[in-house]
């Protein structure tokens, strides 16, 4: 019984985007669906492993590529895993994948249709040449059911009784749309499978009709001699002219047979030698691996020998992944063969996460073959080889670093990835900070790294400096930075989110420590300065005191400050809590944990500049009205909050903030009390407004 199904509402509509593209390049199809071939394959053989009877429905393990003229179609079959009628229906159809419409808007933003497998629906990419396909499947628990669709928004899904029985696997069959059956010829499938699926580490053969001219016993004619003599044509020659005689009459017919012809018989690259492997095969094998359209923009192929033996094969691809830090995404990009047999591509454990974007292949001498997932885990050699690829994925990551331009592309791809790196792995931490790039104070346009910024250290800067913020413009203007660059220190900006994360953890490099400047810290300074800066801090104290009795609990001290100079003041926050930045990262992320915030929560020094005529005459005035003054008040609430902006913070009360503001605005433009109530009777804060000091002295 056939039953009727509707395709998700965002596959459906990729179906018809696929179904009617003029694309030309449609020959990804079939990496397309050897790919999932071979995934389906490597599913079946890994569960082997623990169960070796679950191969008992089909041991063979191989792909099969079927061309047939007379129907105009074209089957591409595997003896994998297969798929239950629950699967059919679910992953060729039903669930939506959140790279499906990732994928529309990659290709409606100019992406390639080729990079449909990096979005995890390469399946459809079948409806580029095909106007139906049929998928034939049965799975070792479930029996064998046909899917099929012509798309149009539905596809339907029948048990399969009658056809042709898999044992175990998935039969696609494709009915070729008319302007497309150049796919069923044998040099254009073996030029496709060359270029795309050259890697594919299980057998795949190519089904072709043989024809061929056979000498077979003339029966009409006579003297017919025993076919035996016949088959031993070659050795004619030697007989004599006597038995020449008795040669049999035959007569020529045509035969034709289908051979199957192997594709793929090159052996693994990885076992090959370095010296004798091009780019562009280093080029084609990333890419079998990885489905990515493009080459990979740096590798590492090495073996390791001694008492653990392996080889391996690294790749660092162009561009971050769209679902690179996608929680969800657990996959490993890293195969594990043991001796040429292909184990998992889900050995998590063989490359830390904030690796995840490494591709390539492990081969070890040593592991056993039946490993099963759980003591893949728990298993030691694993823990060597894991060891040594991120040894020398750190070695790959240092040579890009030697050409600009790769690393250029290298760093905007995965910075992210290395900044985790530097936050988890304790061991490569300094390594990886090698590898850090920051605009700063003197990097100009360009980036530098930490070994750069040493080079420019005055001989008396004992740190090294940065700011955190949330862009380059929100940083480059910061009151925090006068006094340092006064003083000719660099200072590096930081406006990655995960900045903070990988600084906090870094701590220091080279051993100069790395300090934040809108923290909490100490300002290299000379006798000289001490003492000027001490005299201050005397002389305004008592401001300082005042100013903390009117802010309360706003903040947690309030100090006379040497290190702001064009700004009459701002917000420092303590060393050892979050930053402003990270206070406002925190808010961001919803759902955390709240104690931790609480626990955390910036402590907040309101600083005042002796060198800002602001704050020189809040101090006179302090001193002649007191601080329960009205505008004293007012003035210092309003110095808080813009400092709050400045610093990187937000303001809680943004209405009774901007009311201030437009007092000010008020006053500024001399708007006189009594027009302003006549214009806005209903709003009686605006209404509040009115000449000379009075206007602040209203608010509090
Ligand atoms: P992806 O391969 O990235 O998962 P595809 O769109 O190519 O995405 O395939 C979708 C899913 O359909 C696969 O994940 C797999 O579950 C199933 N599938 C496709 N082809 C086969 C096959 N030949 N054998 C078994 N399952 C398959
Ligand atoms: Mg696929």
């Amino acid at each position: 019984m056939s039953e009727s199904f509707e395709f998700q509402a965002e596959i459906s509509q990729l179906l018809s985007l696929i179904i009617n593209t003029v694309y030309s390049n449609k020959e990804i199809f079939l990496r397309e669906l050897i790919s999932n071939a071979s995934d389906a394959l490597d599913k079946i053989r890994y569960e082997s492993l623990s169960d070796p009877s679950k191969l008992d429905s089909n041991k063979d393990l191989r792909i099969d590529i079927i061309p047939d003229k007379e129907n105009k179609t074209l089957t591409i079959r595997d003896t994998g895993m297969g798929m239950t009628k629950a699967d059919l229906v679910n992953n060729l159809g039903t669930i939506a994948r959140s790279g499906t419409k990732q994928f529309m808007e990659a290709l409606s933003a100019g992406a390639d249709v080729s990079m449909i497998g990096q979005f995890g629906v390469g399946f459809y990419s079948a409806y580029l040449v095909a106007d139906k396909v049929t998928v034939v499947s049965k799975h070792n628990d479930d029996e064998q059911y046909i899917w099929e669709s012509s798309a149009g928004g539905t596809f339907t899904v029948i048990p399969d009784t009658e056809g042709e029985q898999l044992g175990r696997g998935t039969k696609i069959i494709l009915h070729l749309k008319d302007e497309q059956t150049d796919y069923l010829n044998e040099s254009r499938i073996k030029e496709v499978v060359k270029k795309h699926s050259e890697f594919i580490s299980y057998p795949i053969y190519l089904h072709v009709l043989k024809e061929s001219e056979k000498e077979v016993p003339d029966e009409d004619a006579e003297e017919v001699k025993d076919e035996e003599d016949d088959e031993k044509k070659p050795k004619v020659e030697e007989v004599d002219d006597d038995e020449e005689e008795k040669k049999p009459k035959t007569k020529t017919v045509k035969e034709s047979k289908i051979e199957e012809e192997e594709l793929n018989k090159t052996k693994p690259i990885w076992t090959r030698n370095p010296q004798d492997i091009t780019t562009e095969e280093y080029g084609a094998f990333y890419k079998s691996l990885s489905n990515d359209w493009e080459d990979h923009l740096a590798v590492k192929h090495f073996s390791v020998e001694g008492q653990l033996e392996f080889r391996a094969i690294l790749f660092v691809p162009k561009r971050a992944p769209f679902d690179l830090f996608e929680t969800k995404r657990a996959k490993n990009n890293i195969k594990l063969y043991v001796r040429r047999v292909f184990i998992t591509d889900d050995a998590t454990d063989l490359m830390p996460e904030w690796l995840g974007f490494v591709k390539g292949v492990v081969d070890s001498e040593d592991l056993p073959l039946n490993l099963s997932r759980e003591t893949l885990q728990q298993n030691k050699i694993m823990k060597v080889i894991r060891k040594n690829l991120v040894k020398k994925t750190l070695e790959l990551f240092q040579e890009i670093a030697e050409d600009r331009e790769q690393f250029d592309k290298f760093y905007t791809a995965f910075s992210k990835n290395l900044k985790l790196g530097i936050h988890e792995d304790t061991q490569n931490r300094n390594l990886l900070a090698k590898l850090l790039r920051f605009h700063s104070t003197k990097s100009g346009d360009d980036m530098t790294s930490l070994t750069d910024y040493i080079t420019r250290m005055p001989e008396h800067q004992k740190n090294m400096y940065y700011i955190t913020g949330e862009s380059l413009k929100a940083v480059n203007k910061s009151p925090f930075l006068d006094s340092i660059k006064e003083r000719n220190f660099e200072v590096l900006f930081l406006t990655d989110p995960i900045d903070e994360y990988a600084m906090t953890q870094l701590k220091e490099f080279e051993g100069k420590k790395l300090v934040d400047i809108t923290k909490d810290f100490e300002l290299e300074e000379t006798d000289e300065e001490k003492k000027a800066r001490e005299a201050e801090e005397k002389e305004y104290e008592g401001l300082a005191k005042a100013l903390k009795n009117v802010l309360g609990d706003k903040v947690e001290k309030v100090v006379v400050s040497h290190m702001l100079t064009g700004a009459p003041c701002a917000i420092r926050t303590g060393q050892f809590g979050w930053s402003a930045n990270m206070e406002r990262i925190m808010k961001a992320q919803a759902l955390r944990d709240t104690s931790m915030s609480s626990y955390m929560q910036s402590k907040k020094t309101f600083e005042i500049s002796p060198k800002s005529a602001i704050i020189k005459e809040l101090k006179a005035k302090v001193e002649a009205d007191g601080e329960e003054d009205k505008t004293v008040k007012s003035i210092t609430t309003l110095l808080y909050e813009t400092s709050l902006l400045v610093s990187g913070f937000t303001i809680d009360e943004p209405v009774q903030f901007s009311e201030r503001i437009h007092k000010l605005v008020s006053l500024g433009l001399n708007i006189d009390e009594e027009l302003d109530t006549a214009d806005e009777k209903a709003d009686d804060s605006t209404a509040a407004a009115a000449e000379g000091e009075s206007a602040m002295e209203e608010v509090d």
